[in-house]
């Protein structure tokens, strides 16, 4: 009998819920009502009560609820806005889109969430903005990146497109900083059937104006009050997620006891590390399980040669991509986010893996390095 674990499993949580998505989308269909309406705002309102109150404005993808974000934030040429090294492209993105200089601190490799006395160093009177990427699901330490920030004027945001649903102090990630940006393509944590991506805050100021920004910049038809643009969640997306929605937590807590499981089976071999999520603290909404060994690359085709999906995320850190090298970056100056990008491998992590496939997974691991 031969075992195959994919990276992820997009076709298993579907079938889960066939009957209501199926039901959801043909709904959306036959009332040929595709963009906004009360299908929309309800889901904003759901996933708003889901992080603990507060305004959703569902955007496009999770590139655009970040440059939106900055956008209302006034955020543009000068300014600065410090970014992990190691994170998704659209991090950096975003900001070099507005103008600004990304500005990159390290990252924990344990983690691969910001090394707060990196970030400590690289603030300068120019610094608007902290970016904290909530990277895998895990969480930045938010607690003491808020100090940091308060005591100098500096606005947090957070990306929150890998770690829907992880908390920290008790308190959901997207909550803390000033906004949240959230994506829910279809393989993050709450995905949908294509893009999309949201902006959560707390600050009814900001919210009205994110909605303006994002909707061409009126408020009533055919008035632009500002210059906009069009960045929307479709009324089918929006459906989707209303769906998948109810499920997140229960996910969240089977992708724990998977974790749990790879992180008691695979400690003690040498030359494999794992993450180290800070549990007494923090819920992790795990979105990929990585590890790190000197052997990536081998342990890579061995595990595919077993059809054990993996991959690597990422294989170079923001730093020293090609759109950034006229900031001539060093690679000892990211420890962290080098060791990241020369070891780490994603393993198979989704919330309907079999026991049998996380034992084939563990088996094979352990017969590589032994
Ligand atoms: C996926 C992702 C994004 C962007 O989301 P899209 O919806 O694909 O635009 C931003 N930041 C991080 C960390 C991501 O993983």
């Amino acid at each position: 009998m031969s075992i195959t674990v994919p990276l992820t499993n997009l076709k298993a949580q579907y079938l889960q819920l066939k009957e209501e998505l199926d039901h959801a989308v043909n709904d959306v269909i036959q009332k040929t009502s595709f963009v906004g309406g009360t299908a929309l705002s309800d889901f904003e309102e759901e996933f708003a009560d889901y992080l603990g109150g507060g305004e959703v404005i569902g955007c496009g993808n999770g590139t655009d609820s970040l440059e939106i974000i900055l956008t209302a934030l006034e955020v543009g040429m000068g300014d600065e806005v410090i970014v992990p090294a190691m994170t998704w492209i659209s991090t950096g993105e975003a900001v070099a889109t507005r103008g600004a200089i990304p500005v990159f601190a390290d990252v924990d490799a344990d983690t691969g969430c910001l090394n707060l006395e990196d970030v400590n160093r690289k603030i300068t009177s120019k610094t608007k903005v902290i970016i904290a990427v909530h990277l895998y699901g895990h969480t930045v330490n938010m607690p003491e990146l808020m100090q940091i920030a308060s005591d100098r004027d500096i606005y947090v945001m957070e990306d929150c497109a890998q770690a829907h649903g992880s908390s920290i102090a008790g308190r959901k990630v997207g909550t803390w900083g000033i906004a949240g940006s959230f994506s829910f393509f279809p393989s993050k944590n709450l995905g949908c059937f294509g893009d999309g991506g949201a902006v959560f805050t707390k600050s009814e100021a900001l919210a009205e104006k994110i909605r303006l920004i994002s909707r061409h910049g009126q408020k009533t038809k055919h008035v632009h009050l500002i210059n906009g643009r069009n960045s929307r969640l479709d009324t089918l997306q929006a459906r989707v997620l209303s769906v998948k929605l109810p499920h997140l937590e229960k996910w969240i807590d089977q992708k724990n006891q998977h974790a749990d499981y790879y992180l008691q089976e695979l400690a003690g071999i040498p030359d494999l590390k794992l993450p180290v999520p800070t549990r007494e603290k923090a819920r992790i909404s795990w979105h990929l399980f990585v590890v790190r060994t000197s052997q990536r690359d081998e342990l890579m085709s061995y595990l595919e040669s077993k059809n054990i999906g993996t991959n690597i995320h990422y294989p170079t850190a923001l730093p020293f991509q090609p759109c950034y090298k006229e900031m001539d970056h060093q690679l000892d100056q990211f420890p962290g986010a080098f060791e990241l990008q020369n070891e780490t491998l994603s393993i198979p992590m989704f919330a309907e893996l079999e026991q049998e496939q996380l034992e084939y997974v563990v088996k094979h691991i352990k017969v590589f390095f032994e």
